[in-house]
């Protein structure tokens, strides 16, 4: 019909062997409505809002009509969960529709979440409940507009259909955008099964798609791996400057991309503290905000192992060199971080002490239960910082010491202040509001909230006159201790 989106497909991972997926439709749905088209997501993607709104769009987006040129298929793959080895576990209950070319050339995965069951559904029921569809809609979006490489969406609806979870809850389907869905499980994957043939496909599918500089590398499985560690140790560290908790990062959910990957139980540090732990699963704070980097340093070992027979070098001189790649992790870690770091306190040159120098406020910080956003959104305004502190000799003390450190850089109090209100964002999508969107949404079909906070989230480095209250910590009997996929 007139109003059907579309698409410009390109399908390059259904040309790869039957092993790597199972072909199959997404499964209809009782009575789709639409929550929410990403309309300017879908212009940068070549993709009519409009279309995607109109009946025939919804009915694309619920599963309901496949659009010309998909061939929707379920990803294979495998993963560490929790540290314990699960050969087979796949795209349970999502379809990849296609590869979006969008009019820049870049090639954009478009996956329905929520979109049935699989022959990876294990006892799943292929469906998602719609509190989890609506918090990765904020969080990833959210994520994107700070400037953090993640996977995007493009839209929600509503199935007219409930999932059967701690108690029936509304369904909904989710449309996510990526640059791949491969993961540092995909190659477990075909490893597990010692597949080489299947891995050295991958592996070039991988290049090409992600790295294609890799290929005319000395050793292109080296370089991939490389790339990989250096994106990887990238995104931590961009995550640690803003205060993010994945809550899952199983090797199925770290993305050879390098984007940040499915919003599961992820929330948004407030009081800094490096333990903090929101996930209902993860009972002995294994993915905690401060060991985030360790545990995308393990996951990127477990690829290791996986490349080691496509490195084409004996066993011996395989896993030195890989060991030598995966040390890069450090140090291009503490460079993203210990940079970020010294931009959240407006320092544009370098000092030996300025890593100290933030420790110790991080430190002060975790002692007085200071809010982590707010405190770095407010530093340049003592005044304003000051009543963040229980204690405000606490603060006092530190600002000596920056202080001394600022009159050291080149940059006028003006230009300081706009710099650090270009990296240290007013609004996050903090876990209370998300709450309450979702509740809205589930309990009254009051999705007000929801597109109040998908606007306010898009802009969160600028003040936005009238939505302060979105900005605060959560009061005691607000705050989300535990969250849930
Ligand atoms: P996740 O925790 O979302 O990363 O998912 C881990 C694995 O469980 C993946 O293989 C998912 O496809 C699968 N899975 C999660 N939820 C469901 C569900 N409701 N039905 C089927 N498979 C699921
Ligand atoms: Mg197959
Ligand atoms: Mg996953």
């Amino acid at each position: 019909t007139a109003t059907e989106p579309r698409f410009h497909f390109d399908n390059s991972y259904a040309r790869l062997p039957g092993r790597f997926y199972a072909r199959l439709d997404p499964t209809p749905v009782a009575a789709p409505k639409l929550v929410r088209v990403n309309a300017a997501l879908a212009q940068q993607l070549g993709l009519d809002p409009e279309a995607l709104r109109s009946p025939d769009g919804v009915a694309v987006l619920a599963g309901n009509h496949v659009p010309a040129g998909a061939e929707p298929l379920a990803q294979a793959y495998a993963g560490h969960q929790f540290g314990g080895f699960s050969p087979q576990l796949g795209d349970g209950r999502a379809i990849l529709l296609g590869e979006q070319v969008a009019p820049d050339g870049t090639r954009r995965d478009i996956q329905l979440k929520g979109s049935g069951p699989t022959p990876f559904s294990r006892r799943g029921d292929g469906r998602a409940a719609l509190g989890p569809v609506l918090r990765e809609f904020l969080v990833s979006e959210a994520m994107a507009a700070l400037g953090i490489p993640a996977t995007r969406a493009l839209a929600a609806v509503t199935t007219g259909e409930t999932v059967l979870r701690e108690r029936e809850l509304p369904g909904g389907v989710f449309t996510r955008v990526a640059a791949s869905h491969l993961r540092v499980g995909t190659f477990q994957y075909f490893a597990a099964r010692r597949d080489d043939e299947a891995l050295r496909i991958l592996l070039d599918y991988a290049i090409a798609r992600h790295d294609p500089a890799a290929a005319e590398a000395d050793n292109p499985a080296l370089a991939f791996f490389a790339g990989v560690v250096r994106r990887q140790a990238a995104l931590v560290a961009q995550w640690l400057l803003v205060g993010f908790v994945h809550g899952v990062m199983n090797t199925d959910n770290t993305s050879i991309s390098g984007e940040t990957i499915d919003f599961g139980p992820c929330a948004f540090m407030e009081a800094y503290d490096p333990a903090t732990v929101f996930s209902s699963i993860d009972s002995f704070g294994r993915y905690a905000y401060g060991n985030q980097p360790r545990i995308v340093q393990w996951n990127l070992a477990r690829l290791a192992e996986c490349l080691l027979p496509l490195l084409a070098l004996d066993e011996e001189a395989a896993v030195e060199r890989a060991q030598q790649a995966l040390a890069e992790f450090a140090p291009t870690f503490e460079a993203a971080y210990h940079g970020g770091l010294r931009r959240k306190l407006g320092l544009h040159t370098e000092e030996e002490g300025d890593i100290a120098l933030a420790q110790d406020l991080l430190t002060r910080m975790t002692e007085q239960r200071v809010d982590f956003t707010l405190a770095f959104r407010h530093l340049a305004d003592a005044e304003q910082a000051r009543t963040l502190f229980q204690d405000p000799a606490a603060l006092d003390g530190w600002m000596e010491g920056w202080r001394q450190r600022l009159a050291r850089e080149g940059a006028s109090p003006e230009a300081r202040r706009a710099a650090m209100a270009a990296v240290n964002p007013a609004f996050i999508p903090r876990n209370h509001r998300v709450e309450a969107a979702i509740a809205a949404a589930v309990e009254r079909e009051d999705f007000s909230l929801f597109h109040e906070m998908a606007e306010l989230l898009t802009r969160p480095y600028e003040d936005q006159p009238g939505l302060e209250h979105y900005t605060l910590p959560a009061a005691p009997e607000e705050e989300v201790r535990q969250t849930f996929c």
